[in-house]
């Protein structure tokens, strides 16, 4: 078993050195706190996945949870973590004070959310919660709030999103369960949905699904879509007809169950709680999902980090063979497979994936918070455009390059990474989800080239392109850094370009032809942006080397990372340029199936 699954450094490096984490504390709304304050709400992090999370990384694995006579038990481990959890107050630590929460910054709850995840994802119940509480607390009646914050917070109700269901994964429009409205304003919730994670378990008192249905006569399409708090227990602490109707078996995230669930199927007695106003649902949903897929691009980092350490850990370790130079010295010892430049190639790119995304992560929820919390309406308007461009980014990134990043680290394990002697197997297995669910990667693309790219006549793109020349500026003057200027600079005329002449398809009303390839140009964007953060962190440890001869292995070891990143990953654009901006035309559906 590795020892570490992050490093604090790093992180304290990202949050404080890179990002700022504490100007924020120039808001009025996290005024009340300071740099202590959200050091201390880490520790307590660090403190429940080192003691309470980490150790369990296999028995949670290896025990899933399983469906026997209606009733599913999970592992218990499980219940000790929602206790812990629940009562440190970290669940809603970024609520309002009158929800509640803390009002910390959500920039500082990534960084919990990233820790918790990388002790151990199988564990991942509580982020549910928070967002389904998050929901009511948005949008609910102060009836809805005062009745299910409270204990949802404390862990004891667990929260679900209640949205996916046979015929309707990617496409949420044609979803069918139905809420009929009652005399006393209340509905009759009937239908199926799957795929609910923790959508019923034994480590916590109730359930409270977050559930999107159609009130019978509502139009057709998004539009007739509305969001109710569904309990498995009444608040009176009667049965309230929701049935757990068979449980999945996983690739990985065993931890979590993942459960199909009947609503009104036993007695025709499920009550539903409208949230907010009929037939806004989705709408809700929608304003909700930049924190779920930060949260899901979070989880990718967090499981590649785990994996990362994990196979630093063991290449230093293991020896096998000579340098390439002494391959026919056999009196020499064997070296540990860390010197050789194959398995260097393969770290790095793992170290770059994770610091790189974790950055972006950090990024991205800065400017949600400064979204949330400033009374400058244009600071707002920017943070708020630059959130909604980087969100699908940030969701995709960590968790396709993870995928990646956690392939190599079992292949730096050679045939032990393949067995379950070491955890990068589980790991391997557990991120594959994460492209997945919250948005496959193909509806991330679709949504950053088709809505957020030509969005306000392209006014995000804009505040990115500045965002990024302020990077480039700061670079350029550097004798060191500005090779990477220049190439950061030329890359994003590129994505520019690349840009141009898919609007130009766009602008020809082949809405298909234009987004045919918007995963190809999703990876082109991200690389371009994840050499941004790589940048940006090159200029904090250019700037720290030359202050101070303190952690100079830590901010060189940056500078490297940096450079492997622009050398070995930012070329890659060159090829996804040429496809995207080639004319042939081979996956659009023809009058010939050549798929056969
Ligand atoms: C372990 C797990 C946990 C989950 N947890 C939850 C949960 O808590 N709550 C919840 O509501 N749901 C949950 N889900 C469901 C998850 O969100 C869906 O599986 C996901 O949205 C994809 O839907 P689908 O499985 O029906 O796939 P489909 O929508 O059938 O997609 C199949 C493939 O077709 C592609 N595709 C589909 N439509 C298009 C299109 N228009 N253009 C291009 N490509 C397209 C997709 O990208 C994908 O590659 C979970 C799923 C799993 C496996």
């Amino acid at each position: 078993m590795a020892t570490q699954y992050f490093n604090k450094r790093n992180l304290d490096f990202l949050l404080y050195e890179v990002h700022e984490a504490e100007k924020l504390t120039q808001f009025p709304r996290f005024a009340d706190h300071n740099k202590e304050v959200f050091d201390m709400t880490i520790e307590s992090a660090i403190q429940i996945a080192d003691n309470l999370m980490f150790p369990f990384v296999k028995a949670v694995d290896k025990n899933q949870p399983e469906l026997i006579e209606g009733k599913v038990s999970v592992h218990p481990s499980i219940k000790n973590y929602l206790k812990a959890i629940g009562e440190s107050g970290l669940i809603g630590a970024d609520f309002d004070y009158e929800d509640g929460g803390a009002q910390i910054p959500v920039t500082i709850t990534s960084a919990l959310g990233y820790i918790l995840m990388a002790a151990n994802n199988g564990m991942m119940y509580t982020g549910l919660t928070s967002g389904a509480a998050r929901l009511i607390a948005n949008f609910g009646s102060q009836e809805l709030k005062d009745a299910y914050i409270p204990k949802m917070l404390e862990g004891k109700w667990q929260g679900t999103m209640c949205l996916t269901e046979p015929q309707a994964g990617s496409s949420l429009s044609d979803i069918v369960a139905t809420a009929e409205p009652l005399p006393d304003g209340t509905y009759k919730i009937r239908g199926q949905k799957i795929f609910i994670s923790a959508g019923d378990h034994d480590a916590c008192d109730n359930v409270i699904h977050l559930l999107i249905g159609r009130i019978k006569g509502a139009p057709l399409g998004t539009k007739g879509i509305s969001l109710f708090v569904v309990p498995k227990i009444r608040l009176d602490g009667s049965d309230n007809d929701v049935t757990s109707m068979g449980i999945y078996h996983k690739l990985g995230q065993k931890g979590v169950p993942a459960m199909h669930l009947g609503f009104g199927d036993k007695q025709d007695d499920c009550i539903g709680y409208l949230v907010g106003e009929e037939n806004k649902g989705l709408n809700y949903m929608f304003q909700m999902m930049n924190e779920a897929r930060i949260g899901v691009g979070l989880t990718g980092a967090s499981i590649a980090s785990a994996a990362y350490y994990a196979a630093l850990e063991y290449a230093k370790e293991r020896p096998q063979s000579r340098r390439l130079n002494q391959k026919h010295a056999l009196d020499a010892p064997q070296i540990a497979i860390i010197q050789h430049p194959d398995v260097r190639r393969m770290l790095l790119f793992q170290k770059s994936v994770v610091e790189g995304s974790l950055s972006l992560l950090i990024e991205t929820s800065k400017h949600f918070d400064i979204a949330e919390a400033t009374m400058d309406e244009e600071e707002k308007r920017r943070a708020h455009l630059l959130v909604e461009l980087l969100t699908p980014i940030a969701k995709t990134f960590p968790c396709e390059y993870g995928m990646l990043a956690i392939s190599d680290a079992v292949q730096c394990f050679g045939g032990y990474g393949f067995t379950e002697d070491f955890p990068v197997e589980q790991f391997y297995r557990d991120i594959r989800i994460t492209p997945i669910y919250e948005g496959t990667t193909g509806i991330q693309s679709q949504d950053l080239l088709g809505r957020k790219v030509p969005m306000e006549n392209g006014k995000a793109m804009q505040f990115l392109a500045e965002e990024a020349g302020n990077t480039i500026k700061q670079a350029i003057s550097d004798e060191k850094l500005s090779k990477y200027a220049i190439l950061l600079k030329n890359s994003l005329e590129k994505l520019q370009k690349v840009t141009m002449h898919l609007m130009g398809i766009a602008g020809s009303g082949d809405i298909e032809r234009y987004l045919s390839d918007a995963t190809l140009y999703m990876e082109l964007f991200s690389l371009n942006v994840v050499a941004w953060q790589w940048l940006k962190q090159g200029i904090i440890a250019r700037q720290k080397l030359s202050e101070s001869t303190i952690d100079n292995d830590f901010y060189e070891s940056k500078i490297h990372t940096m450079k492997y990143f622009f050398h070995y990953q930012l070329p890659k654009t060159d090829g996804l340029a040429t496809r995207l901006t080639d004319t042939e035309v081979l996956t659009i559906v023809s009058e010939k199936e050549y798929l056969m």
